[in-house]
């Protein structure tokens, strides 16, 4: 036999299936299934894709494989992943890297545990007591004899193994290898339980066309049309209690569940509802976890055992046998974008694996994208839950004032602390100000690397770039002009969070802060517990704090910078702040009865996206943004692709992006449809890389992607270019 596999490989030019000769033992491997090869002498780890009975090949050019690996993908994500490396710009290895069993790459097995049953024959040992065969028993054997009569099985170390194999080879206890899963945590939110509320009217007329679907679905069983269904429902009208539902109708219909959601440990009540609702049929996977865990994990959801599986991002590549529904949580979050190579985004991958499985893809958001809109059937749900009303939204002109906080807004949350009620605060930026400069001189503290100001983290004593992690001690004087002045400009969300503290904290009004220098998952959960916990108290923090969390008793929300995101020149910046702006009042006045208040304060309270997130019209919000886009030839009426070019010498930066314009400008000449090539423009250095941007904009998505392909395959081929960078991002965020 003949195996035709991927070699594992992050070359670009190395592409296409190569053959090898498939020894005999090795006959019972499958597609999918993970081979060693040799390969440019060394051994490569590769993805069986094809076997066949010939090659074209002579024999004695083929060599053998070398061996395999336990870990198998199905065959579905094999070829998603040459899908993904075509709609990319990728490769099918570096899709395929990504999708690999979780420690599959170092040989990760499941757990094996030596587990001691008593015997018949240890029973009636005990049973006898001295005098009988138990004479020859000690104390210690005779007490483990006990314990396994009275707990059942039990790991043999934990009562001794060597004791067990003395017993073990009389016959009076048996010992067997087993295999002991490592699971993941479960997520315990006192809110979730497990037995399932009367539905509202709306989430009933919500769920009604999507259990339709499931029913068509079924009948017409794989590779049907897909149903694509957003779910728009304003924060707290019980969006999770449909995907719930949905995926109980799922299940009984013995299909898979697969839940994206866009970071666990920030919403981890959504989790726990899913955990709540459907048991030991739920796995996890999420990049907190360990890899033994979540390798388990995998083998749980490829065996067919779990049968939900709940993930961020990453989780759209769950080896789920025939999927019924993929749920699609907060679908406007931009981190179902993956940042490297290949840059896929999860909902684009979800409606693949959706069409390729027949099953129904349900996004849901309080802020859906227009695109999102624009492709899907729309579920409208306009109330929350219990009838109470969203929040009062006013907006504070901050033309003039010069503190980070508005008066309006120290006066509400100083009323906060007197009454003893809950505030979140929201700061898109980390770290204490966002620049510092000389006094005398002007002189800007500068990242060496990356051409972006160095921000001041005060508690830390260093300023740091947020692009390259490049950090430095505070600076004590101006190393151009000897000044000892220095100036720091601007708030961040550790300033903020010193001037909360030393204003209004106390024992019961605790001042917490949420953001990414709360590293790893636990951190972060652990502030949102304590944050749960407390009686009273704020929450200050970058855009995290406004998603998906759902705390009783938030009754004052502040945006303290709204147009941050306004201010990106990037044509989704109002929409960000639209969202941001709609999320956090989502976060407030559930519970209360007044249903909260939410303060937003800006240097442009005119813009369209605040004022119309003031008065929580998202209708009117989106499809202006769908008019503009549409005017100005924006997604989804194109399609965007950027090209980022990067390398120390900026000559072979230029050389290369007017290589690639060229390229693809030729193949739009020739392509009748027609496509733009903007630039190439020069962007910061990044990490000491000079980079230039090109920017493909195209009606005819397929004829643009394909022009970009053959490009960057000929330059990746290219020698000459080799020391340049190149990174694709087929719609970038
Ligand atoms: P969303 O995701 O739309 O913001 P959630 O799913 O978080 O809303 O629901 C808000 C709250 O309402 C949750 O505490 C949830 O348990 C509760 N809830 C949802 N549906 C119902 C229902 N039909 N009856 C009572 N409570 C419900
Ligand atoms: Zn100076
Ligand atoms: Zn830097």
């Amino acid at each position: 036999m003949i195996a035709r596999v991927i070699p594992l490989t992050q070359t670009r030019a190395i592409r296409g299936l190569f053959d090898y000769l498939l020894p005999v033992e090795l006959e019972a491997v499958g597609v999918g299934s993970l081979l060693r090869v040799p390969f440019a002498g060394r051994t490569l780890l590769a993805v069986l894709a094809e076997l066949a009975e010939t090659s074209e090949l002579p024999p004695e050019r083929l060599a053998g494989v070398a061996g395999s690996l336990d870990a198998r993908l199905p065959e579905d994500l094999v070829r998603l992943a040459t899908w993904i490396a075509d709609e990319y710009c990728s490769t099918p290895a570096r899709a395929l890297q990504i999708m690999l069993p979780p420690g599959a790459t170092q040989g990760l097995r499941e757990k094996q545990v030596l587990v001691a049953t008593i015997t018949p024959a240890g029973q009636a040992a005990l049973r006898e007591g001295p005098g009988g065969p138990a004479e020859r028993t000690t104390a210690g054997q005779l007490r483990a004899l006990q314990t396994l009569a009275a707990h059942g099985p039990t790991q043999a170390a934990t009562l001794g193994t060597q004791l067990l194999r003395r017993l073990e080879t009389r016959g009076l206890v048996s010992l067997n290898l087993t295999v002991q899963p490592r699971r993941a945590p479960h997520f315990n939110v006192s809110s979730a339980s497990a037995s399932a509320p009367p539905l509202t009217a709306e989430q009933q007329s919500a769920l009604r066309p999507i259990l339709e679907a499931l029913n068509v679905a079924e009948a017409l069983g794989g590779g049907a049309q897909p149903r694509e269904f957003l779910l728009h429902g304003v924060t707290g009208s019980g969006k999770t209690e449909v995907y719930l539902r949905a995926a109980e109708a799922t299940l009984s219909r013995q299909r898979t569940v697969l839940i994206l959601v866009p970071e666990i440990a920030l919403t981890p009540q959504a989790l726990s509802r899913f955990q709540a609702r459907f048991g030991d049929v739920v796995a996890v996977m999420h990049s907190g976890m360990s890899t033994g865990k979540r390798h388990d994990e995998w083998l749980r959801v490829a065996r067919g055992e779990a049968r939900v599986c709940v993930g961020p991002r990453s989780a759209v590549f769950a080896p789920l046998p025939d999927i019924g529904l993929i749920v699609v949580d907060e679908e406007h979050e931009s981190s179902y974008k993956n940042e490297g190579d290949p840059r896929y985004d999860a909902r684009t991958v979800a409606q693949r694996r959706a069409l390729e499985h027949g099953a129904v893809l349900l996004e849901g958001s309080a802020t859906p994208r227009p695109e999102t809109v624009f492709g899907a059937s729309r579920l409208v749900m306009r109330q929350r839950v219990d009838a109470r009303s969203l929040p009062a939204v006013e907006i504070l002109d901050m033309r003039g004032l010069h503190n980070p906080l508005h008066p309006d807004a120290r006066l509400a949350l100083a009323d906060c602390q007197r009454q003893g009620g809950k505030a979140i605060v929201l700061l898109n930026r980390r770290g204490w100000s966002n620049f510092l400069s000389c006094g005398s001189c002007g002189r800007v503290w500068m990242c060496p690397n990356c051409e972006v100001a160095l921000v001041l983290h005060q508690a830390g004593g260093y300023v740091a770039c947020h692009h390259c992690g490049h950090h430095e001690r505070i600076p004590g004087s101006c190393p151009d002009c000897g000044s000892v002045t220095v100036a720091r400009h601007g708030a961040g969300t550790e300033r903020l969070e010193y001037e909360l503290t030393t204003a209004l904290a106390s024992e019961r009004f605790p001042v917490l802060r949420l953001d990414a220098d709360a590293v790893g998952l636990e951190a972060r959960a652990e502030v949102l517990e304590r944050f749960h916990a407390a009686p009273s108290g704020v929450l200050v923090g970058t855009q995290m704090v406004a998603k998906g969390h759902d705390f009783a008793d938030v009754g004052l929300g502040i945006v303290v910078d709204a147009d941050q995101t306004l201010r990106f020149p990037d044509f989704r910046s109002e929409e960000r702040t639209f969202a941001l702006i709609t999320q956090l009042a989502g976060r407030t006045g559930r519970g209360g009865a007044s249903g909260g208040r939410v303060l937003v304060q800006t240097l442009e309270p005119a813009a369209r996206a605040i004022v119309l997130a003031a008065q929580h019209d998202a209708e009117t919000f989106v499809r202006g943004e769908l008019r503009r886009r549409k005017a100005l030839g924006y997604p989804p009426f194109t399609t965007l692709i950027r090209v980022i070019c990067a390398a120390i010498d900026p000559a072979a930066v230029q050389v290369a992006a007017d290589f690639l314009r060229e390229r693809i400008t030729a193949a739009a000449a020739a392509d009748s449809q027609g496509f733009a090539v903007l630039g190439p423009a020069p962007l910061f250095m990044l990490r000491g890389r000079s980079r230039r941007q090109l920017v493909v904009k195209g009606v005819e998505r397929a004829a643009a992607v394909y022009a970009v392909r053959a490009a960057i395959d000929a330059i990746s081929a290219d020698r000459r270019h080799r020391e340049v960078v190149l990174s694709v991002d087929v719609d970038p965020q």
